[in-house]
């Protein structure tokens, strides 16, 4: 049952469900801005990890894992994810997260999802560290795009933006198919 309505209550598991359908996928999360929806994915890491973002990232997210990620040990790089050589040259052994926007805000850089979850895939198929794929779906929506039907482990997404109309809602949303990492991320949550 609920127990304590910040672990869960009717209202937010009602909406985590419809938001869960919008972005097909099997468990969504829902949290109180797009920056907190950042930091709990952040939490997944730990000191030594490697970050690998798009180098058009929402700033505030980029200045998240600069300020903030690197203080607790962790690296950072970016590039640009519309060139797939770029990305495979970035890669690490200890890539934990790789994190890209489509399209970027506020430059509306469009990247191929799909391309680089394979690249990705195939990092992984021979790397220490699987590397997570993260995709910032706050320009689109689930309603334009589905991130994880195009082979992103996370789609995550402002809900402060387009899919309220803006301006009138300040929530995030965490959509995943994996029971490993909505266990891991409801904790945080
Ligand atoms: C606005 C925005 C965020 C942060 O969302 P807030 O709800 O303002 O914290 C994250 N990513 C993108 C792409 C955004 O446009």
């Amino acid at each position: 049952g609920y127990i304590y309505t910040r672990m869960d209550n009717p209202s937010r598991h009602g909406l985590e469900q419809v938001v869960g359908k919008l972005d097909g996928a099997k468990y969504s999360i829902a949290v109180s801005s797009g920056m907190a929806a950042v930091a709990v994915i952040a939490h997944l890491l730990k000191t030594g990890d490697h970050i690998l973002v798009e180098e058009n990232i929402y700033g505030g997210t980029y200045h998240y894992f600069n300020d903030f990620c690197k203080k607790m040990g962790t690296q950072i790089s970016d590039a640009d994810f519309t060139n797939p050589s770029e990305v495979i040259k970035k890669l690490c052994q200890n890539t934990k997260i790789v994190w890209l926007e489509s399209p970027s805000n506020p430059y509306t850089r469009v990247i191929d999802i799909n391309a680089v979850s394979k690249i990705i895939h195939d990092h992984n198929m021979s790397s220490k560290e699987k590397a997570i794929f993260v995709v910032d779906n706050s320009m689109m929506s689930p309603y334009f795009q589905r991130p994880l039907e195009l082979g992103a482990d996370i789609a995550m997404c402002a809900g402060t933006k387009y899919i309220n109309g803006h301006s009138d809602v300040l929530i995030g949303f965490i959509s995943m198919n994996r029971d490993d990492l909505h266990k891991e991320l409801r904790k945080l949550q």
